[in-house]
């Protein structure tokens, strides 16, 4: 009898382990639907990036599967688990001699599932240049580079910045600090090496940037005047910058918009209460790491923060387009009131302010066109039209800092 008890214990407990998935692998989510979703445009195919998170092999608090499994819930379309290279906050519990390890787990994690995840990494630096993110890299342990013959330069470093240094871990911080003297402009030069793409973090983080300004020095200049600086993050988790935008047309940056996640997306996001991470829409040809590379090298991109999209025109207007559309519009009997319905292919609650002359019948100039949904409008057109034309500001989609979109809707009348 107890051996009978003790073999369907075993049984049980050993079910029981199995049944709680291998390490790694990704737990379903069959209850919700929060996948993010926008429109391809006439020419690319809009894809849903993430390109900046962290893991536990960094600073984050989760291992890259959790990652995958977010990013696979999100409908995310590319990923980058880009750990800091030089600040290492778990070395002591998990030690990371391979820096690529978080990538390996990732890619692993995400198995055959249609997402693209891609190796990147987090150089981590004070201000200039403060922190670079490089995407698409071969190799990261290439990225960092510890000289023990440089400590004693190190610590006098520290010893400047003993206060911001305050309550962390002395030997994560000595490890950052050596890590530190490799010349950053000598690691962003080997991530281009490989032929990554490359982008600047959080230029209006207050840490670095005590003002929040994000501006320009003489070391970005000089990135950006070499080739070596392709982006710029306007958007950083909860954070936007009016002057990184700037930033990024005067110089021809992409603008990059990412979630910078250490925590869960759950908690930092709320999706199952309707938010959403911030993310870039990439305009590509393919989901092929090359085509999505090329995309954003080509500035193609356009961010989704909160309710706003932050974009270049020529990337924004194909996007629009794609997004908004005169689904139908019919006269009502013998009136002039044209029955327009207005459809939303996107994820954005477009926020339209009329600008043509007409007036309508159910609205005043404020339209708000549901995400994934139909705004009807009741169109006085005084005579009947056999065109239509409609001229919208679109309130909540910035081709620069304060400017909004321009969009003429157009259906021709049944
Ligand atoms: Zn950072
Ligand atoms: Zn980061």
């Amino acid at each position: 009898m107890t051996n009978l008890l003790t073999i369907l214990l075993v049984l049980f407990f050993s079910l029981n382990t199995y049944s709680h998935g291998s390490a790694g692998s990704i737990p379903n989510d069959e209850t919700s639907n929060r996948a993010i979703n926008f429109p391809d445009t006439k020419q690319y195919k809009t894809l849903v990036t993430d390109l900046h998170t962290h893991s536990v092999f960094s600073d984050g608090h989760v291992w890259p599967n959790i990652r995958v499994g977010e990013a696979l819930r999100d409908g995310v379309d590319v990923l980058a688990v880009t750990e800091h290279l030089e600040y290492q906050p778990h070395r002591a519990d998990i030690p990371n001699p391979d820096r690529n390890k978080s990538f390996i787990e990732a890619k692993a994690a995400a198995g055959n599932s249609d997402i693209l995840v891609i190796n990147g990494s987090e150089i981590t630096r004070n201000m200039p240049p403060g922190h670079i993110n490089a995407v698409f890299i071969k190799d990261a342990n290439k990225l960092v580079k510890v000289d023990p013959s440089k400590e004693e330069e190190a610590q006098a470093e520290l010893a400047k910045r003993l206060d911001e240094m305050r309550g962390r871990d002395r030997k994560v911080v000595d490890f950052f600090a050596l890590a530190s003297m490799w010349p950053p402009e000598e690691a962003i030069q080997a991530a281009n090496d490989q032929d990554a793409f490359v982008f600047w973090n959080h230029p209006m983080w207050g840490s670095q940037k005590s003002d929040g300004i994000a501006e320009l020095m003489p070391m970005h200049k000089d990135l950006i005047e070499k080739g070596l600086l392709h982006g710029i993050e306007v958007v950083n988790g909860e954070g936007y910058s009016e002057e990184a935008f700037q930033i990024a047309i005067d110089n021809n940056l992409a603008v990059i918009g990412t979630s910078d996640v250490h925590n869960l997306i759950d908690w930092d996001y709320k999706p199952h209460l309707g938010g959403h991470r911030p993310v870039t829409l990439v305009f590509a040809n393919s989901k092929r790491e090359d085509s999505v590379k090329d995309a954003l090298k080509d500035r193609r991109t356009v961010i989704w923060f909160k309710n706003t999209l932050f974009g270049l025109k020529r990337n924004m207007q194909p996007l629009l387009k794609a997004s908004l559309s005169i689904e139908s519009a019919s006269y009502n009997n013998r009136t002039q009131i044209l029955g327009v319905n207005i459809k939303n292919n996107s994820d954005v609650v477009f926020l339209l302010k009329n600008k043509s002359d007409f007036t309508f019948t159910n609205s005043e100039d404020l339209v708000e066109v549901p995400a994934q949904g139909t705004k009807y409008l009741g169109v006085k057109t005084i005579t009947r039209l056999n065109l239509l034309e409609l001229d919208f500001e679109v309130l909540n989609a910035l081709e620069a800092p304060k400017v909004t979109s321009k969009l003429t809707l157009k259906k021709r009348v049944n």
